[in-house]
């Protein structure tokens, strides 16, 4: 989720895609989340990949429908914020990606694939080729 008023029509197009995407995993409570992260924060993928981040905290939004995403990087951390509507496994790596991305990438190609990656590390071709044929049909740029 981006600043909420001008949404441009590639946000609009992941959000239509994400729409369609067959429920990958859904958590119970944002401690079932963290669990969640910091496994993935601890694999030896994510340290090759991404080890300008070392930890992903999770908190409830404030929003019940809005989840929301930032990083910290002189603290060397992300932060996501998830509504009640965004307890699952899709939402939780679509906010995951926005804080891997340089600030300002928005919901743009880098982003796309960077979410992408998640999903098919963690849970596999099929899952990450149901988001990927979803983005397909919706014209999400994935660069
Ligand atoms: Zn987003």
């Amino acid at each position: 989720m981006a600043l909420v008023g001008t949404m441009s029509d590639q946000q609009k197009n992941v959000y239509t895609a994400e729409a369609e995407v067959p429920a990958v995993h859904k958590f119970n409570s944002i401690k079932e989340i963290q669990i969640f992260l910091d496994a993935m924060t601890s694999t030896d993928w994510w340290e090759r990949k991404f080890n300008h981040i070392v930890r992903i905290e999770a908190y409830k939004s404030a929003s019940r429908t809005c989840s929301h995403a930032h990083a910290e990087p002189e603290n060397n951390c992300g932060v996501i914020n998830i509504s009640e509507r965004g307890m699952n496994a899709l939402t939780v790596l679509h906010e995951v990606a926005h804080c891997l991305v340089p600030k300002n990438t928005g919901h743009e190609s880098d982003w796309a694939r960077t979410f992408m990656n998640l999903v098919y590390h963690r849970f596999g071709s099929d899952k990450y080729m149901d988001l990927y044929q979803a983005f397909l049909k919706h014209n999400v740029d994935i660069g």
